[in-house]
């Protein structure tokens, strides 16, 4: 039990923000957090934490905060009845808003969504959730949307990250989460990240790389333009858009054709390798020679063998981020890794294996309780698969979707085609959002309800290695969790008997009864008893550090290849044909990712004046060699749309006719110039690679 009022105390925790989940410190006074530092102990955090961890706390008792619900005039207005009833219980908050108690704002929202509900039916309502959140509330936000509104639509910000990892993972082991705690990188004789800025989105992992690298020479970085990381490799490959499967299928090539695979392995822990072995050598992508065509990277046809064989007769581990998921091809490109481990033995042991480094603090989590369309908790099957995001956009449009409950999730800004999605909004009878600030999709909300952050409540979160932290408050909030909320609604709903829950304990009992395979035996007493070193799921009478050790999660307990050739295309399509590199403003190939100092839409973060002041606009990295031909300001624009005026800088980073740009401030509207092109297998948007032109401004 804490003491929020009073002397300086300290209060163990874990961080907010992303999913490498480092265990924290915060020294708390008069229900302030003063501070936040890293346990020197932390299994995780190993005494450090980065900028974000260390000051990203102002958000908590930020004066921006939602404390009081705010439903729309307009809304009012076009449902007269609903006025009517409440309006003794309705008083003015601004020219736009009226406010109420949480109360009223449930009951409001509930009648309007019994009233969408009777009148369209279940499954024209929807459910978006973010990751930032406790998997109580992510259980309770499915359970709310597939059992009270009866609808199976439901999805989570994994749509835009990490689904194709799960995908491309599930298919071919069985499992779609990390195979081993970070701490095995110390165990590990060689290291490839590929499609991951580690330093800047998950900086205490990139710690333990980085230790590495400077004392064992084993690391080889493969990314588009040349991150921090790259630096102390060994094998520092910068490769060309859109290549990741290509460069994948070529190390499997390399590493068949010389036959430095583990014949024991193979035999005995997968299937399928022979015909998988054909395919490969008889690929013309996949051998090596292929790339000495691609004028300006040559050197890979060297590169690439060099670390295909170095990963292969060695205990390796492949780290992997949005790099390889944001892509037409990211799920096959999650596979072609698989196969690399599959083959040469490198999973299933310690210092060895397979680590996706997944985005939000909670992401792991939100998926482990079925906030996805096609997966209820614990990965089963739900009863009726729901529509993916993209999809539910669509029928946005259709007029199939009338009503949508956001919970976290920015999706007019972070997810792509936003004038597509805007449009799609504006057709909705009713949007409700649950939320710590006024972020661009709130502001356009009919309801917007404040909830209680990461640091006010009680909850457990699973971080990128299958670790679980039930994390205590720091500070005492009047606000409500989110899946009180929730389980306010439901009531409201009529569906009281299945929302029974009083306290978040009783929604985690809960969910261990129905996904057994991971929680059964994670009851909150023993994760509070084993805080310091964390439990790993699948919880037992034990848990599990490292995954798949006698055999693989797949039914026959088999691993699987499922070869997919490389199509040829965009980037590199150009440069076989001569058309890439001319002084033309169009045809620049742009890819986004994340900076250090913020966290997604920067929602909380920038509420801490020098993370905000470190980055407090996106600016556009281009090749000091397209210095002269358009300026420091520029316009992007694609098929789909313009993003607003940005800054540019030049930099040695990014090859020619490639760009770099972050997409933390919704004011700069970057993922309009994305459109619907996403993963072919799971609609992950292809934000790591769109073409599109140049409009310099101010130059007339
Ligand atoms: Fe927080 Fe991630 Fe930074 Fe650790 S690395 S302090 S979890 S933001």
């Amino acid at each position: 039990t804490k003491k929020f009022d009073g002397e300086k105390q300290d209060i163990e925790s874990v961080c907010t923000y992303c999913g490498v989940g480092c265990d924290i410190t915060a020294q708390v006074e008069n229900n302030k957090i003063v501070k936040i530092y890293a346990q020197k102990d932390g299994v995780v955090s190993q005494g450090k934490l980065c900028i974000k961890g260390k000051y990203g706390y102002d958000f908590v008792d930020s004066k921006n905060r939602i404390r009081e619900p705010r439903i729309k005039k307009s809304f009012l207005e076009k449902n007269p009845t609903l006025a009517q009833k409440y309006a003794g219980k309705l008083s003015e908050f601004s020219a736009e808003y009226m406010t109420c108690d949480v109360d009223t704002a449930t009951s409001i929202a509930a009648e309007k969504l019994q009233e969408v509900k009777e009148t369209f039916g279940g499954d024209s309502f929807c459910a978006i959730g973010g990751a930032r959140t406790s998997c109580e509330s992510a259980y309770s936000f499915q359970k709310f949307c597939r059992e009270t509104m009866e609808s199976p639509h439901v999805d989570n910000c994994a749509r835009v990250c990490h689904s194709p990892s799960l995908k491309g993972m599930r298919t071919t082991i069985g499992e779609g989460a990390a195979t081993n705690p970070y701490n095995d990188i110390y165990e590990t004789e060689f290291m490839v990240v590929i499609g991951s800025n580690t330093m800047e989105a998950h900086p205490i992992i990139a710690n333990r790389i980085i230790d590495m690298a400077r004392t064992h020479n084993n690391l080889a970085v493969i990314d588009v333009r040349e991150t921090k990381l790259a630096k102390l490799a060994k094998h520092n490959c910068i490769i060309p858009y859109e290549t990741n499967l290509l460069v994948l299928n070529m190390m499997a090539h390399v590493i068949i054709n010389e036959e430095l695979y583990d014949e024991s392995f193979i035999a005995n822990r997968t299937k399928g390798f022979d015909e998988f072995k054909e395919k490969i050598l008889n690929d013309p992508y996949a051998n090596p020679k292929f790339m000495e065509k691609i004028e300006g990277y040559e050197y890979l046809a060297k590169m690439i063998p060099n670390i295909a064989r170095e990963y292969a007769v060695k205990k390796s581990m492949i780290f992997w981020g949005l790099g390889i998921t944001e892509h037409l091809d990211g799920s096959y490109a999650v596979m072609a890794i698989t196969h690399l481990a599959l083959m040469t033995g490198n999973v299933g042991k310690t210092g060895a294996g397979l680590m996706p480094l997944r985005g939000q603090n909670n992401v792991q989590g939100a998926c482990d309780m079925g906030c996805l369309p096609y997966f209820a908790p614990d990965y089963q099957q739900p009863k009726v698969e729901g529509l993916m995001t993209p999809q539910l956009v669509d029928a946005m449009l259709d007029g199939k979707i009338k009503a949508l409950l956001n919970m976290g999730e920015d999706i007019t800004h972070i997810h792509p085609n936003l004038n597509k999605i805007d449009k799609a909004i504006e057709q909705l009878e009713f949007l409700m959002v649950q939320e710590l600030f006024m972020t661009d999709i709130a502001q356009r909300a009919d309801i917007v309800i404040g909830v209680r952050s990461a640091y006010e409540k009680t909850g457990v979160y699973v971080n990128a290695m299958r670790r679980l932290h039930l994390s205590q408050p720091l500070v005492k909030s009047d606000l409500p969790d989110d899946w009180e909320v929730l389980t306010e609604m439901a009531k409201k709903l009529g569906d009281g008997e299945n929302f029974d829950f009083k306290t978040s304990e009783d929604v985690w009992n809960e969910v261990r009864k129905v996904a057994p395979r991971r929680f059964s035996g994670a009851d909150y007493y023993r994760l509070e008893r084993h805080r310091k070193r964390g439990m790993q799921w699948p919880i037992y009478h034990e848990d599990t550090p490292v995954l798949h050790l006698l055999d693989f999660r797949t039914e026959d307990g088999l691993g699987k290849y499922v070869y997919k050739q490389y199509q040829l295309r965009g980037m590199v399509q150009s440069i076989l044909e001569k058309t890439f590199f001319d002084d033309s403003l169009n045809g620049f190939y742009l890819t986004t990712g994340r900076t250090l100092a913020h966290y997604n839409n920067a929602a909380q973060t920038k509420q801490t004046e020098s993370l905000y002041s470190k980055h407090s606009e996106d600016v556009v990295l281009a090749s000091v060699e397209d210095e002269g031909k358009f300026g420091d300001k520029i316009i992007l624009k694609s098929e789909y749309g313009e993003s607003e005026a940005l800054t540019v800088k030049y930099t040695d980073k990014v090859k020619p006719k490639t760009l770099f740009c972050t997409f933390h401030h919704a004011k700069s509207r970057i993922n309009a110039v994305f459109g619907d092109e996403s993963d072919e297998l799971i609609l992950t948007a292809r934000f790591k690679s769109v073409k599109v032109d140049i409009l310099p401004v101010g130059d007339e």
